[in-house]
């Protein structure tokens, strides 16, 4: 279900008045979406008209809707008898996104004569070569096995009439620009071009404009103010005490489900393990992860056979884990719109989330980063039996004192983003 944000600005608009036509609506309305997401509302009536969109819009707004279907209603118009084409391209960053679109677009078509597949690397490519003989109308795929497979000739782009770039923003970070420019150049001159992004930063902007004709630009609420509906929570801890402190929320407060993010992938192997050894089942979700692995994890997650998923923000980011009561901080992210995001995973579909976040005194400098960045001061407190220890603070303050004199000293706070 979408973000609590976008439930709580719908001004009750219907499905019908989209003009979306019978059978996606019977799709819809299988699906339980009782009324379109304000991304939806706004993006699929543009998209019928078949114009180009710049939206900014991030998981948990109902955007893979509000492309897929009007996608499916264009080229469902259009269909005839001949041979099956990719009609329609979707490109997203990572695998795991790449097969969730999938799978809501088998969702959605599920009462339409329209045939789809995803493709992405880490994976055997035969199985994938095999169902594009077999002929499909859209392609859902990640931008390297794309390249490989038209460099192989297991598929055609000529065909191309609504190409989807999703979470732009993310591909960019992942160093996709120059590939996500050799598959522009395989597409036919004249299509239609809808380009999804969480934010707009100049190299966005600048894509955008290379290759999006007159585009609308299409806005969802931004994730900023789903904060309000959450419950959120700090304890201060030291660093060493934290699993323990973990594992006894976790235990008395009877959890069933909870992400937990750490800020490397280190740091994520070792705290799952450690769960484990306490008897909590947990796996941990990381860049370093094979695909296999990673989808183990994330369907063990969904189906409830994993308690505990911990991740770091790379692998998280764009990944849909519905209703999750609880989100922890286990270390606070040095980069503070990544905490928004993290607790964008709990608070979901109008139920309140609770986001717990475990600081030692080395983190209180990121902690006021985010409240400044939230315009909220967060409840702080400790629990009784994990108070931190003075002692510590002023051992560490010494050493800092110490290093700061050096010449070339980094502070604590300027080590680059690694995960
Ligand atoms: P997305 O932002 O596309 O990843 O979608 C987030 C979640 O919202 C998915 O679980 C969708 O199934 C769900 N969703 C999409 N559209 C609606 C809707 N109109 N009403 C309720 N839930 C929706």
């Amino acid at each position: 279900m979408y973000s609590t944000t976008a439930i709580s600005q719908l001004n009750y608009m219907s499905f019908n008045q989209l003009g979306l036509s019978e059978p996606l609506l019977r799709a819809i309305n299988k699906k339980g979406y009782a009324n379109p997401s304000p991304i939806q509302e706004k993006a699929i009536p543009v998209i019928l008209e078949r114009k180009d969109i710049l939206a900014s819009a991030q998981t948990g707004t109902g955007k893979t809707a509000g492309f897929t279907l009007p996608i499916l209603q264009i080229l469902t118009q259009q269909s005839g008898n001949q041979k099956r084409k990719i009609r329609s391209l979707i490109l997203t960053p990572t695998r795991e996104l790449a097969a969730q679109v999938n799978q809501s677009v088998t969702d959605y078509s599920q009462f339409v004569d329209i045939k789809s597949t995803v493709i992405f690397g880490g994976v055997n490519a035969n199985p994938q070569i095999k169902s594009l003989k077999e002929g499909i109308d859209i392609l859902i795929a990640t931008p390297g096995r794309l390249l490989d497979l038209h460099q192989q000739r297991a598929l055609s782009l000529a065909n191309v009439e609504i190409l989807v770039l999703d979470e732009a923003d993310r591909m960019l970070d992942m160093g996709f620009l120059r590939d996500i420019k050799r598959i522009l150049a395989l597409l036919p001159q004249k299509r239609q071009n809808l380009l999804f992004s969480a934010t707009f930063s100049r190299e966005i902007k600048l894509l955008a404009g290379s290759f999006l004709h007159q585009p609308i630009l299409v806005e969802a609420t931004p994730e900023n103010t789903t904060v309000e509906k959450i419950e959120q929570r700090v304890y201060h801890v030291d660093q060493g005490r934290k699993t323990d402190l973990l594992i006894k929320l976790i235990n008395e407060g009877n959890w069933s489900q909870v992400l937990i993010f750490t800020r490397t992938k280190h740091g994520a192997n070792r705290l799952s393990q450690k769960l484990e050894k306490a008897r909590i089942n947990s796996a941990a979700i990381h860049g370093n992860k094979t695909q296999g692995a990673r989808t183990k994890a994330l369907s063990g997650f969904k189906e409830g056979s994993v308690r505990v998923l911990v991740a770091t923000d790379i692998a998280a980011r764009g990944l849909d884990i519905p209703l999750l009561p609880h989100v922890i901080n286990f270390e606070l992210p040095n980069i503070s719109e990544d905490y928004i995001h993290r607790i964008g995973r709990t608070g979901r579909a109008g139920a309140r989330g609770e986001a717990i976040s475990l600081v030692n005194f080395d983190e209180v400098a990121y902690l006021r980063d985010i409240e400044k960045l939230t315009g909220q001061k967060i409840p702080s407190s400790s629990i009784k039996g994990f108070e931190p220890d003075p002692a510590l603070e002023v051992a560490a303050a010494v050493e800092q004192l110490k290093t700061a004199k050096k010449p070339n000293a980094r502070g604590g706070r300027n080590f680059s983003r690694k995960r």
